[in-house]
């Protein structure tokens, strides 16, 4: 079987991509091995039951309904030859096209901490936020039920303080709060955020560090920086000071690498094990072959020695877009153009009220509701690629920052839902088994 362009994965800069090539009339077949798409600035609040699972995944067919040049496969893809521009998917099918754009994404890299892939719960996918959710929510109905429960079983060891690791503490530490405030449990257990470096959010500006680093702490985070992680045990952490942090919940919010997919494709992989491209998002010596998003060591300007843009959502979505019509106006004999990121700025939730933003190129800081709304208009945009109710999720977000959330969350059993709408196409098959 052959297309015009395949396009490996269906995240932001796959379905970017696929979006400019089907609306220029381009045969492309998008291939995934979910039936749908996920947005991952929205997997900790499926984590902390703040969101089911079908409200941030929305199913591939129905992204492209109206986009009849766009066929979806929902199939693995067992191993690529980009050579040949050639993928082999699980069922045995070979997939070849004029060019492929590689959007794997990432998987969790646990940088061969021993334990770490058996016993940390990763944050990448649905199926990873879902699996969380419940694991967290059955030790905390076996403490109610029974009333007998070690600190262990209730206390979270975040590791990693990045955005995901600080986004996702301060959202456990409110849940724990409600919980102890619904007089269910004496106590609801203590979060622990470990990470080597000296501050939390690294990428930001010390004041925006010291803000995170204040909000966790005043919602009851344990902040333990300087030290990392030795091992993962079922029922413990060992840090690299020597000290170990008894816990049966380990959030790996920790790094992450280039998805397996592209190791072993024919070019050597790069920094993080991603594929470098060159500025117009080409893989050098693969003609055809274009690589985007966070499977991408994509340049932020000219020169050998500019940085590489960082793993972000609007990256994504910006340089899946680039590449459609790179593809574009190599078709048509045209130049290529380099990649040009619209750079919105840097931004985290910390919890209710609490968010921190370094807005535009350069780096303006905000905190508070103006960081949060910053933070909204940049989700809002990048959901707009995926889903048209966009006025539904700013109306669920206003009401997740501005309300005490996880107090509902404790004393319902089902979170608040995103009106999307309810047409049963939207609901996506969510699979936890992979
Ligand atoms: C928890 C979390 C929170 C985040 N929060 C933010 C945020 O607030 N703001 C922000 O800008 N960015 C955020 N990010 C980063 C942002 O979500 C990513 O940069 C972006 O989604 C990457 O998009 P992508 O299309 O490159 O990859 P992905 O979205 O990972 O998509 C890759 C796709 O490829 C498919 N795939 C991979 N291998 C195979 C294979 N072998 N066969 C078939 N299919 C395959 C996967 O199923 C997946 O659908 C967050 C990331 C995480 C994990």
């Amino acid at each position: 079987m052959s297309a015009d362009v395949l396009v490996l994965g269906g995240g932001l800069a796959g379905v970017a991509a696929a979006q400019v090539l089907g609306d220029a009339g381009v045969r492309t077949t998008l291939v995934d091995r979910a039936d749908y798409h996920q947005f991952q600035p929205l997997l900790y609040q499926v984590a902390t039951s703040q969101l089911p699972a079908e409200d941030v995944a929305r199913p591939l067919r129905t992204i492209f309904a109206d986009v009849p040049e766009v066929d979806v496969v929902v199939q693995g893809v067992a191993s690529a030859s980009l050579a040949d521009r050639t993928l082999v998917l699980d069922d045995g099918r070979r997939l070849t096209a004029e060019h492929v754009v590689v959007a794997a994404g990432a998987r969790p890299n646990f940088f061969g901490v021993p334990g770490a892939a058996e016993h940390a719960f990763p944050l990448y996918s649905v199926a990873d936020a879902e699996r969380l959710r419940r694991h967290h929510r059955a030790l905390v109905a076996e403490a109610v039920r029974t009333g007998r429960f070690a600190p262990a079983d209730l206390d979270i060891v975040v590791v990693g303080g990045g955005p995901t690791g600080v986004e996702v503490s301060g959202a456990i530490a409110e849940l724990a709060t409600a919980l102890r405030q619904s007089d269910r449990l004496p106590t609801a257990g203590t979060v622990h955020l470990v990470d080597r470096g000296a501050a939390v959010l690294a990428p930001f500006s010390p004041k925006a560090q010291a803000y995170a680093h204040r909000r966790l702490e005043e919602v009851g985070v344990d902040l333990r920086l300087g030290t990392g992680v030795a091992a993962v045990r079922p029922d413990g952490v060992d840090l690299t000071d020597g000290t170990t942090l008894a816990t049966r919940t380990v959030v790996w919010a920790g790094g992450e690498s280039g998805s397996a997919i592209v190791q072993q494709a024919g070019p050597t992989p790069g920094r993080g094990g991603r594929l470098d491209v060159r500025a117009d998002l080409g893989v050098d010596g693969f003609p055809g072959v274009w690589a985007v998003g966070d499977v991408a060591n994509i340049p932020s300007g000219p020169g050998p020695d500019a940085p590489t843009l960082p793993q972000l959502g609007s990256v994504a979505q910006q340089s899946g877009r680039w590449a459609g019509h790179n593809v574009l106006r190599a078709s048509r004999g045209e130049d290529l153009q380099p990649f040009r990121y619209k750079d919105k700025g840097i931004m985290a939730m910390i919890g209710r009220n609490a968010a921190v933003a370094e807005v535009g190129a350069h780096r303006h800081e905000v905190d508070g509701p103006i960081a949060f709304a910053a933070w909204l208009g940049v989700h809002a945009m990048l959901l707009s690629g995926v889903h048209s109710r966009t006025d539904a999720f700013l109306s669920w977000a206003w009401d997740y920052f501005d309300r005490d959330h996880a107090a509902t969350v404790e004393s319902h059993d089902a979170p608040r839902r995103i009106a999307w709408g309810d047409d049963s196409d939207d609901v996506p098959h969510i699979d936890l088994g992979g």
